[in-house]
């Protein structure tokens, strides 16, 4: 594996411009519960957001609500990881933050890496979506030196803005 500033353009330009107003609308219409669904280079798949539903079959042990997390349903993960062994493999899993801005949180780096390798071989985008609309998303990929997702692009103007500090022992 390689650093992440050493690989060619994560997802090869993927979201497009098409994709991000896709994704933006549905992050409007979820508001104020996060948006989820995935990216492949033929479309946005826009998901279920059943964080809720995760805690009722006891597959989830933290105390999230759609508004504070997102999970997939076992359909679309299933889904997901099916993609990735055809020629049209999703590549970016997208979600929102209502209200928080686009950052890569802890429950996040939790979800994306698994054992230090990503749990799919997927970039993350965080949209930031307030109750006046999208300010902008960050893509997240995966930095094998630190074993973490970091920000690799930036879309729009999302808080908090690209100059804030670097995450720790990454040196930007
Ligand atoms: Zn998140």
């Amino acid at each position: 594996m390689t650093h992440v500033d050493d690989r060619p353009a994560p997802g090869g330009g993927i979201p497009t411009r098409e994709h991000l107003a896709r994704i933006f609308a549905a992050a409007v219409r979820a508001f104020p519960a996060e948006a989820c669904g995935f990216v492949r280079r033929s479309g946005v798949r826009e998901c279920e957001n059943a964080v809720e539903r995760r805690h009722a079959d006891g597959s989830r042990t933290f105390d999230r609500t759609v508004t504070t997390g997102y999970a997939f349903t076992a359909a679309d993960l299933l889904e997901l990881a099916r993609s990735l062994d055809t020629d049209d493999p999703v590549l970016v899993i997208y979600h929102s933050h209502p209200n928080v801005g686009a950052y890569f949180s802890a429950e996040d780096q939790r979800y994306a890496v698994t054992d230090g390798s990503p749990t799919y071989p997927v970039d993350h985008l965080v949209v930031d979506v307030t109750p006046s609309g999208v300010r902008g998303a960050r893509k997240f990929g995966f930095c094998a030196r630190t074993r973490r997702y970091v920000p690799i692009q930036t879309y729009g103007n999302p808080m908090p803005p690209d100059d804030f500090p670097p995450i720790e022992g990454h040196p930007g």
